[in-house]
């Protein structure tokens, strides 16, 4: 790259772009004087300095290009579920004011009605990392065409469709913990995205802070998508199993039509239950969770212990395992800051620690909804959430809770399933 691109680049000035510009600075003016000694003493070996100096202005170049780049960008994608409207969703789940979420649906109100959006897809939003403001908003309308909500200079937003220019490869990838999924996957130089995809798609079945063992296998099918030959972001995963403890686990991605997508096993059961098997989510501890180095304390009969306490750090969100009602959002004794959702006449949880709330009390909850945030509140000696499951007024295991399975495919659609998921399922064995 050359210094007059980077200077075109480069137009939040950031501390280590200045004292790349002192140091070009200082290195000029040495440079001056280097030329104006060369003349006095040297004449006849002028052009020998010369070269000797655009070389010296190469290497200051590269010497900038090198410098630490903190990243420009923040990016956030938020999940549309069935009853989500484009506004409630963006102020339960993003960051932006009010404002700015009624002034991106009027940008956009010409091209494309956000009204509209759909269950299962994504709002993916871009923030400027230094500034926190909304840069970009994109929503895929379908497989083809975007919707792109721009901040403009004056600070408001204008929107267009396009086609979305994506090449597509899929590749497969295979791993074995030996302390956490998270580092085993980094390990294989996997996108940290991918993981996170990968975690989600088995969030229904899987803890992934209290399940997995060393030893523990996996291998996973996805997109790569690609912008004009470069990387850009890991796509659909396609096909994953993860043998945890012996046993193996498989999701496959598949469309029975535009209202039944999603992941289902291999015998055509959709994977998405009542309840998520954790109510800390595998993106927030990813890197913090391993196998049996940090203290969790598990249900435990005998101690008294009918909870499982996850260890996470302070200000971790906390998520409702399933839809319900908020009965309980306040100060609840040796349990502190707690929340109790309860989900139908037989389940309830409590969530327990919290250093902030995120819900009140009759409030309705979806399943994933943040309720708060880890904390250390009540009898607590360290920042963990206290996560109780109670069915029926008794206190029991949710790890060991066997709870019915998802929908079925049936007739077409499952054989349709089981045609098109047989060469994913050979290659996940291997
Ligand atoms: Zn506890």
């Amino acid at each position: 790259m050359s210094f007059s691109n980077k200077q075109e680049n480069s137009q939040d000035l950031t501390e280590g772009n200045k004292r790349g510009k002192n140091k070009k600075q200082f290195l000029i003016i040495s440079f001056v004087g280097l030329m104006i000694f060369s003349l006095f003493i040297f004449k006849n070996q002028l052009r020998a300095s010369f070269d000797k100096a655009e070389k010296s202005e190469e290497a200051l170049a590269e010497t900038i290009s090198q410098e630490p780049k903190i990243p420009e960008i923040r990016q956030e994608l938020i999940a549309i579920e069935t009853g989500d409207t484009f506004s409630l969703l963006l102020q339960e789940k993003s960051d932006l004011e009010p404002g700015t979420i009624s002034a991106i649906y009027e940008s956009a109100f010409d091209v494309y009605d956000l009204a509209q959006i759909k269950a299962g897809k994504k709002i993916e939003l871009i923030y400027g990392y230094a500034d926190n403001e909304l840069k970009e908003l994109v929503y895929k309308i379908n497989n083809e065409e975007e919707l792109v909500v721009s901040q403009t200079e004056d600070q408001g937003y204008k929107a267009i469709l396009r086609p979305i220019p994506y090449e597509t490869t899929i590749v497969t990838k295979r791993g074995k913990i030996s302390s956490s999924l998270y580092q085993a996957a980094l390990d294989q130089a996997i996108d940290e995205r991918a993981v996170i995809a990968l975690a989600d798609a088995f969030q229904w079945t899987i803890d992934f802070a209290m399940d997995p063992r060393e030893d523990d296998t996996f291998a996973f099918i996805y997109e790569e998508r690609y912008l004009e030959g470069e990387y850009v972001m890991p796509g659909e995963v396609k096909a994953a199993k993860y043998v945890n403890q012996g046993t193996p686990y498989y999701v496959f991605y598949f469309s029975e039509n535009e209202d039944n997508t999603g992941f289902f096993d291999e015998k055509g059961n959709s994977v998405q239950k009542m309840f998520l098997k954790a109510p800390v989510a595998f993106k927030y501890i990813s890197s913090t969770f391993t196998t049996g180095l940090r203290y969790v304390e598990k249900f435990n009969v005998s101690t008294g212990h009918r909870a499982i306490d996850y260890a996470a750090p302070l200000g971790t969100p906390i998520r409702a395992v399933g839809d319900g009602t908020v009965t309980l959002a306040g100060w609840n004794g040796s349990y502190g800051n707690m929340v109790s959702v309860r989900h139908n006449g037989t389940y309830s949880t409590n969530y327990g620690h919290m250093s902030k709330l995120a819900v009140k009390r009759g409030e309705k909850v979806k399943q994933g909804d943040i309720i708060g945030y880890v904390g250390s509140t009540g009898f607590s000696t360290g920042p963990h959430l206290h996560y109780e499951m109670v069915k029926n007024g008794v206190k029991i295991n949710p790890l060991t809770e066997i709870l019915p399975p998802g929908e079925a495919l049936k007739g077409e659609s499952l054989e349709r399933f089981k045609a098109e998921i047989s060469s994913w399922q050979a290659e996940l064995d291997q």
